[in-house]
């Protein structure tokens, strides 16, 4: 039987020492803040910020929710983020993806203090990730470390094969697994006979967006299996493919008219030795990070 890797208890544990941390931080007068900026009214956007504030009052951290309109331009973006870089009260600053089309991501998110960027997407923390002097890691792929880490699934010598070269998940996750001496191969969509290499796959990492994408054929039997993919599927034909018989989830489609599903078939977890189920799995871990590089923020900034 495949190892189900919970995500819902790693995070809660991380979650834990980050609210430790927090506590001893307090008795030296700091308390971490987080600054989130939502953009506009984008459903998935508004669940995940919320649920980041959420966690930050769970844990004891100070959090900020900005909300400009989406017709909010570049320049005043910029001003808002110069502001927050300049409050002493705010560590980490998040800005939500994806923005309004005439608002430039890029510039936003090159402007954060590096010191304040939580996300991991500033160049100087992508570059001091690269060079293995982490200070904030991007945090999904900071939390798939975690998950095979606190899972006691080996990482050095294996060879990991990361599908996926997204700057926020697929690069990232590869240096990372790099670092803990994996031997890493990362494809992408021009990448010559996949399945021959994702078989090679100790460890498979799927961040491509397309539901289902890893067959079973694609696998090799006993690998472990992290699914980063969120896909809403919302047609019965595309909900047979994946899940006819499964009762629970029958039950979740014919209430909310759609699921989330990852980018690995079910099937091919049935020939894992382990694998992230979603939901339940890496994405949980996403927000814990988020809180763990927030009260390192706190710590870089002050020098502590
Ligand atoms: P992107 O769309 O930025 O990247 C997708 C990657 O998949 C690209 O590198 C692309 O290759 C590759 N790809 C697409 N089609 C194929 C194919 N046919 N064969 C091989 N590779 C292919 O996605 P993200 O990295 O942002 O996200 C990936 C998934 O992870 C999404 O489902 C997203 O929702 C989810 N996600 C989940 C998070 C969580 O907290 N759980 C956080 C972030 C993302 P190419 O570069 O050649 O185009």
């Amino acid at each position: 039987m495949p190892k189900i890797l919970d995500g819902a208890s790693i995070a809660t544990a991380i979650k834990q020492e980050v609210g430790e941390e927090v506590k001893s931080l307090a008795a030296r007068g700091v308390r971490p803040g987080l600054a989130a900026v939502l953009v506009g009214h984008v459903p998935a956007s508004e669940i995940y910020v919320r649920n980041k504030v959420r966690a930050c009052a769970e844990l004891g951290l100070y959090s900020d929710l900005i909300t400009p309109p989406d017709t909010v331009t570049t320049d005043e973006m910029l001003t808002l983020v110069a502001g927050l870089n300049a409050r002493d009260d705010v560590d980490g600053i998040l800005i939500q993806l994806p923005l309004p089309h005439q608002v430039d991501a890029k510039a936003l998110l090159d402007a954060i203090e590096p010191v304040k960027d939580v996300d991991g997407f500033h160049p100087v923390n992508e570059g001091r990730l690269l060079a293995g002097r982490p200070a904030l890691a991007p945090c999904t792929p900071a939390g798939i470390i975690e998950i095979l880490k606190r899972s006691g699934i080996p990482i050095a010598g294996q060879h990991a094969v990361v599908v996926g070269r997204s700057d926020i998940v697929g690069k990232p996750v590869a240096i990372l697994l790099l670092h803990q001496n994996a031997t890493v191969t990362i494809c992408h969509s021009k990448t010559r006979d996949l399945p021959a290499v994702t078989r090679q796959a100790d460890i498979l990492v799927a961040a491509i967006g397309r539901a289902g994408f890893i067959t079973p054929e694609m696998v090799k039997p006993g690998a472990t299996l992290i699914d980063v993919g969120m896909n809403r599927i919302d047609t019965r034909e595309e909900f047979d493919r994946f899940f006819k018989g499964n009762e629970k989830r029958e039950a979740a489609f014919a209430k909310r008219g759609s699921v989330v599903m990852g980018d690995i078939d079910p099937k091919a977890f049935e020939i894992s030795g382990a694998y992230t189920p979603v939901p339940g799995g890496v994405g949980l871990l996403t927000i814990a990070m988020l809180m763990a590089n927030t009260a390192r923020a706190a710590k870089l900034r002050r020098g502590l």
